[in-house]
């Protein structure tokens, strides 16, 4: 099978590595800071000259798009094996999305580019009150968002100006997200659509497949299907949207896999990290994956491991082995059953494993699947 690179150094790198094993596939990472080659699941770091990458790798991916301009990145995004290059073009950048999105006719919140203070004033004249300001560039787990409200003084700092977009607050009910690959024959294999709850910005829990979805799975493959065709991309790409009244409005894209599509590593016998690989390596697309009904991702965030965990009933846990530090993703729990009560019977077992803060989100979980 063709080596696969990579690049990023993180948690996605690691689980795509890990399901490279399952189909032969090795899957070594880059460091997108220091060029370091990490092989596999490894921490080793190695150095490799850029021709023997090439050489070596026929397929270079990434897991974030916030790649930067670095020397290093540019020669690997100039080599004939890095994958889905318009896609890392425009995506990574909000206003070039977004204004991709308008050209593609996909719904998405109208927006505008903030040039200056004056540009701001004009915003909340257009686009309403309250806003949602987002850096364009480097943005992610709720990092570089504003929320101006009009007439009342704000914290965006005055350098940013320039670099920013201002977008309409979005009355949405709740979100969801979709992960889906497009194949190099132009076949599409869809997840159903995920449910997921943020907090500060960031992810903390997530259910796969979203509980009343039935009327929203087609349009949203639609969408997300225009998109990759668009971009002619080949891989798993993560759209996440927000419903409303007026249906899908998608809120932001990501050319990788994603954090919502962790559950399909319990809850699915072929997970996102399998799809990105059989789509980048030309397997074939799917057909009808074993699937369980419910399954709840709890995100650990700025916690400690737990070894006791692992031995309870319906649960799989990851753990990336990465420095503790607060509001940082240091690892998930997949927890999957055949019915509703069952799985609401794994989440109780869990609970007096955990913190306060996380037993406050699975509670919350666990009152949408009562409810579901
Ligand atoms: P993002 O970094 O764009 O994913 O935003 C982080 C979170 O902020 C989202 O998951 C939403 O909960 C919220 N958010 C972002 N944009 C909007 C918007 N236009 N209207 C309302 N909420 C938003």
């Amino acid at each position: 099978m063709k080596p696969v690179l990579v690049v990023g150094a993180g948690q996605l790198g690691l689980m795509m590595a890990a399901a490279g094993a399952r189909f032969g596939i090795p899957v070594d990472r880059m460091d997108h800071v220091t060029g370091e080659l990490v092989p596999g699941t490894s921490n080793l770091r190695l150095t490799m000259p850029l021709d023997e990458i090439e050489q070596r790798y026929d397929i270079i991916t990434a897991e974030l798009e916030h790649l930067g301009d670095t020397p290093l990145l540019n020669s690997v995004k100039a080599t004939k094996s890095w994958q889905n290059a318009a896609a890392f073009e425009i995506l990574p950048t909000r206003e070039k999305q977004k204004r991709m999105l308008d050209e593609l006719q996909v719904a998405t919140a109208p927006w505008q580019f903030l040039n200056n203070q004056d540009d701001l004033l004009n915003a909340h004249a257009e686009l309403g009150d309250k806003l949602v300001v987002k850096s364009i560039r480097d943005g992610y787990d709720g990092k570089g968002q504003w929320r101006p409200v009009a007439g009342q003084s704000h914290d965006i700092p005055a350098e940013a100006f320039g670099g920013l977009i201002a977008e309409a607050m979005v009355d949405f009910s709740r979100e969801v997200s979709l992960v889906g690959a497009r194949f190099a024959n132009g076949e599409y294999y869809f997840f159903p659509l995920t449910e997921n709850y943020h907090h500060e910005g960031i992810l903390r829990y997530s259910l796969g497949p979203a509980p009343k979805t039935e009327d929203l799975q087609a349009d949203a493959q639609t969408m997300l299907s225009k998109i990759m065709e668009h971009l002619d991309y080949v891989g798993v790409m993560a759209m996440e949207c927000f419903q409303t009244e007026q249906g899908l409005i998608v809120n932001e894209l990501a050319p990788r896999v994603h954090n919502s599509g962790h559950w399909t590593q319990a809850g699915s016998d072929y997970s996102q990290f399998d799809l990105h690989l059989s789509a980048l390596t030309g397997a074939a697309v799917p057909h009808q994956p074993k699937r369980f009904p419910v399954t709840v991702m709890l995100n650990l965030i700025g916690c400690e491991w737990n070894a006791e965990w692992q031995a309870l009933p319906g649960i799989q846990c990851y753990w990336y082995g990465k420095e503790r530090r607060d509001k940082r993703k240091l690892g998930h729990i997949n927890l999957s059953a055949s019915s509703v009560e069952e799985l609401v019977a794994h989440c109780e077992g869990l609970m007096p494993y955990l913190d306060e803060e996380h037993k406050g989100f699975l509670a919350e979980a666990v009152a949408l699947l009562n409810a579901s």
